[in-house]
């Protein structure tokens, strides 16, 4: 048997072994339709191991395919557990359009997980009365919502997913299907393709002087 044959399992065997490591399934609730990329998704962030996170869909969300929340019954816990709430539009009605979750590609749906969890990670760090100003300014300012998505998608692709995270945004941007009006939202709110990609340089850089000061000694 050659020998390649024989890594491939192994090497397989491993990744799987160390990405289960990372996931606590206990505090999860996951549908079974999605239960793939949510667990690929949440194997990016080893911190959400002991975050109680229910995925769940709903059949519309107003204006949006996914949003994270806190879990109302949980709000007056401390922020340590505080639970979380991933809405998954079943629908996804944008300007006469109708697609459902079915229509999208695994790999987008993945980067849209990144992303919502990317929220949750930024929501962790903040008081109950922080998070009550929190939504109130989401409602009122564009500047605050960029500020917002800019972080959620800035966690995700500092957590290694930022390929993801550049399909979701391609999906979007580059599908004829999709009205103008709902891209032109989308580009004004959120940060672009090519910022993603400085994004993912950056990371990359930053690890570098790591490689070089092992050289060096
Ligand atoms: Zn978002």
């Amino acid at each position: 048997m050659p020998l390649t044959s024989l890594i491939k399992p192994i090497l397989y065997f491993t990744i799987s072994m160390v990405s289960a490591q990372n996931i606590n399934l206990d505090n999860k609730i996951i549908p079974e339709s999605i239960k793939k990329e949510v667990i690929e998704a949440i194997s990016f962030y080893p911190e959400l191991y002991d975050t109680a996170i229910e995925f769940k869909f709903k059949d519309n969300i107003k204006k949006s395919t996914m949003q994270a929340q806190p879990r109302f019954a949980s709000f007056f816990k401390r922020k340590e557990n505080r639970e979380y709430v991933i809405l998954i539009s079943r629908n996804i009605q944008i300007e006469g359009e109708h697609f459902t979750m079915e229509d999208i590609p695994s790999d987008v749906k993945v980067g849209w997980l990144g992303h919502e969890l990317g929220h949750v990670m930024d929501y962790r760090e903040r008081t109950n009365f922080g998070m009550l100003i929190f939504g109130i300014k989401y409602l009122f300012s564009s500047a605050h919502i960029k500020e917002v998505e800019r972080t959620a998608d800035t966690y995700a692709i500092a957590h290694g997913m930022g390929d993801y995270i550049l399909k979701t945004k391609n999906f979007i941007l580059d599908n004829a299907s999709l009205s103008e009006k709902y891209k032109e939202r989308i580009r004004r709110l959120y940060i672009s393709p090519e910022e993603v990609m400085e994004l993912i340089n950056e990371n990359k850089v930053e690890e570098e002087p790591e490689i070089v000061g092992e050289e060096g000694s």
